[in-house]
């Protein structure tokens, strides 16, 4: 008699499986994470949608790659093909979409409207929709993203998880621009932030690591990549972030200038015959690390040993990154009277030892010390300063899907 009650709450708990989907304007990146232990169980990408050439790379773990070239003319036949190498006989991971319990997707821009992850349903596509303005290549895609997957798998429940939700407890003085009200009144001009999932899932895993107290740590959170941010957040609030409307404000990142005076774009445009998405579109794309190097590369790797090999302008590039890196730092600790951890995230983050050795060496006044051996490790949640160190520096690889996943586990449970 007992068994058709106890039966649906084990196969619930056992069945927790998230599928994570990024969409791009061409591109379906996902991830299947079994939530019991937060394994991923396959991973992978849709290239070329939409594009002659698509291409499905498939990877299960444990199991051998499996490459799927297939014309898909939208996300919808994307996801569909997803969907089959999931439950293929010998590539798959699953035997029927039943062992998926719901879908979480990236969605970069929730305006102003929205401050965490949430359900979807009607309201939550037009907010999506009504943000396309601000999000131009990402909140489309996001959009058709969601639509796919509730066609391919109807009546599971789709989460979105914004970029932009991280920033939204930035206060009024953090986020306002210094310009005529009206352009926020009518178009919600103001500072966002992006990487804000990131941002989230690194200073939380700071704080649980670096055993602070999770009420009340000040943590600067360094997300550098080939995007790169900085953030600020009091007991995991963001405070400030330096991405802003777009993310072109802030550091020097591989292609995005970050900060410039907007007076640069003005003098372009007069003296190279542009129009301001042009110049835009250099900022952008050919800016950063990759412009400031005489044209090395966005690759940090590749600027790095341009430098070591005697490229004067490589050289120039990579200590302006990490000068801009080391000024907002200074800036964070200010604005939130001190800081208890600083933590390193992403390509550059993870990976690159000397960059995260030159940056901390600069906040000696802080009381930072480094410890060179543990600074030693790539890719790996480790704490690099010493034990007699004022403030704690950590490397905490950043895990967007994880994130996604466990925020969307919280709402479905
Ligand atoms: P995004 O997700 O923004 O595309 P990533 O976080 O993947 O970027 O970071 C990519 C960057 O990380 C690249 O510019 C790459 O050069 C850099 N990177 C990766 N490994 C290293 C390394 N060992 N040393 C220096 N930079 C590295």
């Amino acid at each position: 008699m007992s068994e058709p009650v106890i039966e649906p709450q084990r196969r619930r708990i056992k069945e927790m499986k998230i599928l994570v989907l990024n969409c791009g304007s061409s591109s379906l990146k996902y991830q299947l994470i079994d939530m019991d232990n937060e394994s991923v169980l396959a991973k992978g990408l849709c290239e070329r949608i939409g594009i002659d050439g698509s291409k499905l790379t498939h990877k299960p773990t444990g199991k051998d790659e499996y490459v799927v070239e297939k014309p898909m003319k939208d996300h919808q036949v994307a996801v569909e093909l997803v969907m089959d190498a999931l439950q293929d006989a010998e590539h798959g991971v699953i035997q029927s979409t039943d062992e998926i319990s719901a879908i979480g997707h990236r969605v970069l821009h929730g305006g102003t409207v929205y401050s965490d992850s949430i359900v979807v349903n009607d309201d939550v596509k037009r907010v999506i929709r009504e943000f396309f303005d601000l999000g131009p290549l990402h909140n489309p895609a996001n959009l058709i993203g969601i639509e796919a997957s509730e066609a391919a798998m109807p009546g599971k429940k789709n989460v979105a998880v914004f970029d932009t939700a991280f920033g939204m407890s930035m206060p009024e003085k953090a986020y306002m621009y210094a310009i005529p009200t009206e352009y926020y009144e009518k178009y919600s001009i103001r500072r966002y932030g992006f990487h804000g999932t990131s941002h989230k899932f690194v200073s939380g895993e700071a704080i649980k690591f670096g055993g602070l107290d999770p009420e009340n740590a000040k943590v600067i959170v360094c997300h550098l990549g080939n995007g790169a941010s900085i953030s600020a957040s009091i007991g995991g609030k963001c405070v400030d972030t330096s991405m802003g409307l777009t993310p072109l404000e802030g550091l020097i990142m591989g292609t995005r200038s970050g900060d410039v005076d907007p007076a640069v774009v003005q003098f372009i445009c007069n003296h190279e015959n542009k129009d301001v998405n042009e110049v835009l579109n250099i900022l952008n794309k050919k800016s950063g690390i990759l412009g400031m190097s005489g044209g090395v590369s966005s690759d940090f790797r590749d600027v790095e040993k341009a430098g070591k090999e005697g490229n004067h302008l490589a050289e120039v590039a990579l200590e302006a990154f990490r000068y801009r890196v080391i000024k907002y730092i200074g800036a964070y600790v200010a604005v939130m009277n001190g800081v208890d951890a600083i933590a390193f995230t992403a390509g550059v983050g993870e990976n690159d030892i000397q960059a995260r050795k030159l940056i901390c060496d600069a906040l000696g006044y802080l009381g930072v010390k480094i410890d060179d051996e543990a600074n030693n490790v790539r890719g790996k949640e480790t704490v690099i300063s010493t034990a007699d160190s004022k403030v704690k520096v950590m490397l905490i690889p950043t895990n967007e899907e994880l994130a996604i996943a466990r925020e969307t586990l919280a709402l479905v449970k």
